[in-house]
C-alpha cells in the first residue's frame, strides 16, 4: 500500500521537530511551504484539509489553471518560487501572496507597477553552477534599495536554491552563507532547504523550508491536468 499524504506529513513534521530541537529553536520559527508544482489542485485541497496553509508553486500558468479550484481555501498563502518571466508579472501579483524569487530591479519595478501590495524575497545565487536565476551577493544592497523604493513591495527576506546535491553537508555551506547575508542586511526571513536537506537548512536558520517530494511523493512526469 502506498504511503498517504497524512503519513508523509507526519514524517516531515517529525524531521522538522528533530532539527528544531537540535538547533535550539522553536517550531513556530519554521514555516513549511508545501511545494505543489505538477500536482493537481486536489493535492493542495487535501493538504489544506490536513492542516497545511502555505504552498509554493513554480509556474504562473500552471497555477492559474489550478487557482479556481482553490477559492474555498480561505487562509491559504501561495508563494511563487519559480523563475518569473516579465510577461507574467501582473498575473503573478493577482495569484500569489509572496514572490520569493525577485532577482532584478526590473522585475521589482514590474511587480510594483501591478499596484497590489505584495511580499517579496530576493533570490540569491551563491554559486556559478546550477540555475542562472538569482542576484549575486554584491548586488544585494542596490537591489534592496530598489525594492524599498517600490511602495507596493514589502521586502522580508532572502531565498536560495543551491546546486542540487544528495548530501546535505554539501548544501549546508550555502545555507550558512545565506543566513550570514540575511544577518548583514537585517532581513528576517530565510527560505532555504528542500525535501532532502531541510534539517541542515533549519540548523542554519531557515524560517521557510520548501518541501515537495517528501510530502507528495515523486512529481508526475507530464504536467498535471485537472
Ligand atoms: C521543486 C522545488 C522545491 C521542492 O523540491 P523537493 O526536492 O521536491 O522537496 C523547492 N524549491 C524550489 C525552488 C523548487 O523548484
Amino acid at each position: 500500500m502506498s504511503t498517504s499524504l497524512a503519513e508523509r506529513m507526519d514524517q516531515v513534521e517529525h524531521r522538522i521537530q528533530t532539527a528544531v530541537g537540535r538547533a535550539g529553536r522553536t517550531r513556530d520559527q519554521v514555516t513549511l511551504v508545501a511545494v505543489t508544482k505538477k500536482f493537481p489542485a486536489a493535492a493542495i485541497c487535501e493538504a489544506y484539509s490536513l492542516g497545511l496553509r502555505v504552498f509554493g508553486e513554480n509556474y504562473v500558468q500552471e497555477f492559474a489553471e489550478k487557482h479556481p479550484a482553490l477559492s474555498g481555501l480561505a487562509d491559504a498563502q501561495f508563494h511563487f518560487i519559480g523563475h518569473l518571466q516579465s510577461n507574467k508579472t501582473r498575473l503573478a501579483t493577482e495569484l500569489f501572496h509572496a514572490i520569493e524569487t525577485v532577482d532584478s530591479e526590473k522585475l521589482a519595478r514590474r511587480l510594483n507597477e501591478a499596484g497590489k501590495p505584495l511580499e517579496v524575497m530576493i533570490e540569491v545565487k551563491l554559486s556559478p553552477e546550477g540555475t542562472k536565476a538569482g542576484a549575486a551577493p554584491e548586488e544585494l544592497p542596490g537591489l534592496m534599495d530598489a525594492i524599498r523604493a517600490c511602495p507596493n513591495l514589502k521586502l522580508t527576506g532572502l531565498m536560495t536554491m543551491p546546486p542540487w546535491n544528495p548530501d546535505p553537508e554539501t548544501t549546508r555551506p550555502f545555507f550558512r552563507r545565506l543566513a550570514e547575508l540575511a544577518r548583514i542586511h537585517q532581513l528576517p526571513k530565510l527560505s532555504m532547504g528542500m525535501s532532502h536537506d531541510l534539517e541542515a537548512a533549519i540548523e542554519e536558520g531557515a524560517t521557510h523550508i520548501r518541501v515537495g517530494t517528501a510530502l507528495f511523493g515523486p512529481r508526475p512526469k507530464a504536467s498535471a491536468q485537472e
